[in-house]
Parts: C-alpha cells; sequence; structure tokens
C-alpha cells in the first residue's frame, strides 16, 4: 500500500465515519481548487471559507454540507502541510513553491503536485510523470 494512503489510515479513529476514498478525492479537488487559484496569483487562502468556496467551485459538492467537507479538508490540509505543499499561517494556509500539473505515463492520472513535493505519481507512485498540455 501507498504512502500516501498508509498516512490516512493511520488516523482513523479520529475521522470516524470518513473513508480513504472520500479523503482522497477531496484531496484531488483541493490540489485542483490550488491550482486553479494559484494561476491567477492566489496563494494564500484563509482556512475558514476554503470549503465554502470548494461547494461554489465544483458540480461535485453542489449539494455537499460545507461542514462536512471542512472536517475533510482539516484531515487533507494536515497530510498537504507534512508533504511541503503548503505551510500553515495562523488561520491561513499558503502554497509553499508553486504546483505543476502532471500526468502520469504510466495509469495517465492527473497530479496537481506542489514543486516541492516529491514527484511520483499520487496514484500509482510511478516517477514518469510528464508536463500535462495545456488546453490554450
Ligand atoms: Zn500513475
Amino acid at each position: 500500500m501507498s504512502k500516501h494512503i498508509q498516512s490516512y489510515s493511520s488516523i482513523d479513529n479520529t475521522i470516524g465515519k470518513m473513508n480513504d476514498i472520500e479523503l482522497n478525492e477531496t484531496e484531488w479537488y483541493f490540489r485542483d481548487f490550488m491550482f486553479r487559484n494559484y494561476n491567477t496569483g492566489v496563494l494564500q487562502f484563509d482556512m475558514e471559507h476554503i470549503a465554502g468556496n470548494m461547494v461554489k467551485t465544483y458540480l461535485r459538492y453542489r449539494n455537499a454540507e460545507p461542514g462536512h467537507i471542512a472536517s475533510i479538508l482539516r484531515v487533507v490540509l494536515e497530510n498537504l502541510i507534512s508533504c511541503k505543499f503548503l505551510e500553515r499561517r495562523d488561520k491561513f494556509v499558503r502554497i509553499r513553491d508553486g504546483i505543476s500539473r502532471l500526468q502520469c505515463g504510466k495509469c495517465y492520472y492527473i497530479c496537481y503536485l506542489g514543486n516541492l513535493e516529491e514527484r511520483l505519481c499520487l496514484r500509482c507512485k510511478s516517477n514518469e510523470l510528464r508536463t500535462f498540455p495545456k488546453k490554450s
């Protein structure tokens, strides 16, 4: 099992009914959310408003309870701080050193990785990541 998933399993007791799938999915959307903001020059986020903004941004969360998203995000944020994607400043989190949108050459998963993170696919751990072609 991957390091990524193990780190979530080890905190199972504190997250109750949440599961790895939900955590991983929310993390993916959150990384996407960070990437979109990063591209418009926004690097710092008030932690209180992230869940509400994700509900507004993604159809996937249109009917989600912001409080539920917020409780998942608390776990996701801890993880992303420990892997150097983000740093925490009081009630804000800040992108540490840019984000790259990459595609795995093995499983074709789209990964958004902080530039200080290990360059490994978030799904299969391959290091064959390539820059994802820009849309425009
Ligand atoms: Zn992969």
